[in-house]
């Protein structure tokens, strides 16, 4: 069993540390808000660092997992950051969803160091990361991904290496871009069976057995038709994935036209004061401007 630091005990991070110190890893979190490290250490054991410097001393993989871009750069690079106490051999483990920029520019710095980087995003939501199911994209070098694998498996379903480093975040943004369409499109179904006069649960019963049936669909068409959307993904984090997927195709040269429109929608959204809303609150937008 491996010498392992967690940094970032979000609604994701919390429950993905767990599920490393069950599968008996000796872990070492941290969390910024040292409230959450201690609520952390309380209910699995462990122990918390009160940097991301210190929880990484001495770890043999260092898993992230906090907001952005700019607070994984905070982490690793800022003061007291990782990358000032990484040993040498040591692999770090981003599950943030990021830019491939990022991953590129912190596995140059690492590699510096004599340590290894993964991009590793993961998809699958807080249930997935409760019951240790996660999807894992991972992007990297073959080794250093084969040495992580039975260490990120302690939280995940489905581990793969999609390619160089970056290639990890280029995947979850493929999985945003398509998440966009399907769920504008569920939304639109919902809100014109609604008009139609239709029963939403048994038009779904029925069309969930056909072509048009989705994960979303499966798990979010009640809450839907329910009008309830204070749980899930985030619409903050939904636009800032949007945006990098935004951004990385206006270099690849890639037309992402529902992708944008639908990002839009999202700011109409959180005009309404859904920042915090699931994703799925696209059918909220529909339903306020209802003729
Ligand atoms: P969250 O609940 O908001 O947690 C964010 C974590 O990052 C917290 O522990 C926070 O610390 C820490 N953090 C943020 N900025 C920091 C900084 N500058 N320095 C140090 N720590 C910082 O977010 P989450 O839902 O777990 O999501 C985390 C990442 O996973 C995001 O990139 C998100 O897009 C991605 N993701 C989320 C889901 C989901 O369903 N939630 C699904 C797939 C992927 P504090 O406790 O001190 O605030």
């Amino acid at each position: 069993m491996a010498k392992v630091a967690f940094i970032g005990l979000g609604v994701m991070g919390y429950p993905m540390a767990g599920h490393l110190h069950k599968q008996g890893h000796d872990v070492t979190v941290y969390n910024r808000t040292v409230a959450k490290a201690q609520r952390w250490v309380n209910e699995f054991g462990g122990q918390y660092g009160i940097t991301p410097a210190q929880a990484a001393a001495n770890a043999e993989f260092i898993f992230t997992c906090v907001g952005n871009d700019d607070d994984l750069r905070q982490v690793v690079l800022g003061e007291q950051g990782i990358i000032s106490a990484i040993t040498q051999g040591a692999i770090l483990i981003d599950n943030t969803t990021t830019s491939a920029e990022v991953a590129r520019e912190l596995s140059l710095a690492l590699k510096a160091k004599g340590a290894s980087f993964l991009d590793a995003p993961v998809s699958g939501g807080q249930a997935g990361a409760e019951n240790g199911v996660l999807t894992v994209m991972v992007g990297g070098e073959p080794e250093t991904f084969e040495r992580a694998k039975p260490v990120i498996n302690a939280f995940s379903r489905c581990c793969e290496l999609m390619g160089e480093v970056g290639s990890g975040q280029l995947t979850k943004m493929v999985n945003q871009i398509c998440i966009a369409g399907v769920v504008q499109g569920l939304a639109e179904g919902l809100h014109f069976a609604r008009s139609a006069g239709l029963d939403g649960e048994k038009v779904v019963e029925v069309i969930s057995k056909g072509a048009a049936q989705s994960w979303q669909m499966e798990n979010r068409y009640k809450t839907m038709w329910g009008g309830k959307y204070d749980f899930g993904f985030a619409i903050d984090w939904m636009r800032k994935d949007l945006g990098i997927a935004l951004d990385e195709a206006r270099r690849n040269g890639s037309h992402l036209p529902l992708a944008a429109l639908v990002d839009q929608f999202y700011s109409e959204v959180q005009g309404m004061g859904g920042n915090r809303w699931d994703t799925s609150s696209l059918m909220a937008r529909l339903e306020k401007n209802r003729r």
